[in-house]
């Protein structure tokens, strides 16, 4: 039984993965969700409903499209996979629980924000609103409302923290140190982690960020780094390794 659930969240995964990576790229780049639909972007040919399966499909087609010939980015194809196995890990840490269901939507968001923030440097507001929405539902179905509004005023907190943090960085480096979307996302960490962990995703997200920066600033002539998906890798950890975190927690006290 447990295989079956197994294979239930693995597809689960990798199915909303290929709706995301459409959601993440067709929205940063301002088109439309629905049309036109699904199409090889070379040769813009629609593609047919099993050439749609997710994972599977790239496979059959080994990578080309059936059509120009034309090879089909990778990237889906791991993001497919890559959120497959993160569902199954969510699954496996924390079965049918509160913690799950908020995995799952710290995974979900995770894949979105890498999509969107590393291609186009763009945090979407749609996947956040939805996020904050039922993550408020769940604290509200699992505990209680005075449990909701907790995460919520520290949703807030960290919103208005980041918010300061983004204001000093812009008077000291002379430019936008942190996008909209960070802190909006900042938000979205508070309501996940509660105070006191989000604050420490915080810490562990510039950790994450540093080599990339570097990296970057060495490479690339655009020193523009985006942050958000540090951010939110920082918030997945910390959620996954909670226990592992309140050690470090209890230090303080
Ligand atoms: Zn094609």
């Amino acid at each position: 039984m447990e295989v079956f659930y197994y294979i239930m969240f693995f597809v689960m995964g990798s199915v909303l993965a290929s709706f995301y990576c459409v959601v993440g790229t067709r929205l940063s780049e301002g088109k439309s969700l629905i049309k036109p639909g699904s199409h090889c972007i070379a040769c813009n040919h629609l593609l047919k409903w099993y050439e749609l399966i997710p994972i599977f499909s790239f496979l059959f087609l080994r990578g080309k499209c059936r059509y120009c010939q034309e090879k089909i980015p990778i990237h889906t194809f791991l993001c497919e996979i890559a959120t497959g196995v993160l569902f199954v890990i969510s699954y496996a840490v924390f079965g049918f629980s509160y913690s799950l269901w908020v995995a799952l939507i710290l995974t979900s968001l995770m894949i979105l924000i890498f999509v969107s923030d590393f291609n186009y440097m763009i945090i979407l507001d749609s996947p956040l609103v939805i996020s904050g929405i039922l993550l408020f539902i769940l604290k509200l179905s699992y505990y209680d409302l005075e449990y909701a509004l907790l995460g919520i005023r520290d949703g807030v907190i960290m919103f208005l923290f980041m918010l300061l943090i983004g204001f000093i960085g812009a008077k000291v480096f002379k430019r936008e140190a942190l996008g909209g979307g960070d802190i909006k996302l900042a938000f979205i960490m508070g309501l996940s982690l509660n105070l006191e962990y989000a604050l420490m995703a915080l810490v562990l997200s510039t950790f994450l960020a540093l080599p990339y920066a570097v990296i970057s600033l060495i490479t690339k002539s655009n020193h523009e780094v985006p942050f958000g998906p540090f951010l939110i890798a920082a918030t997945w950890i910390v959620f996954f390794y909670l226990e592992k975190f309140s050690y470090i927690l209890q230090l303080f006290y």
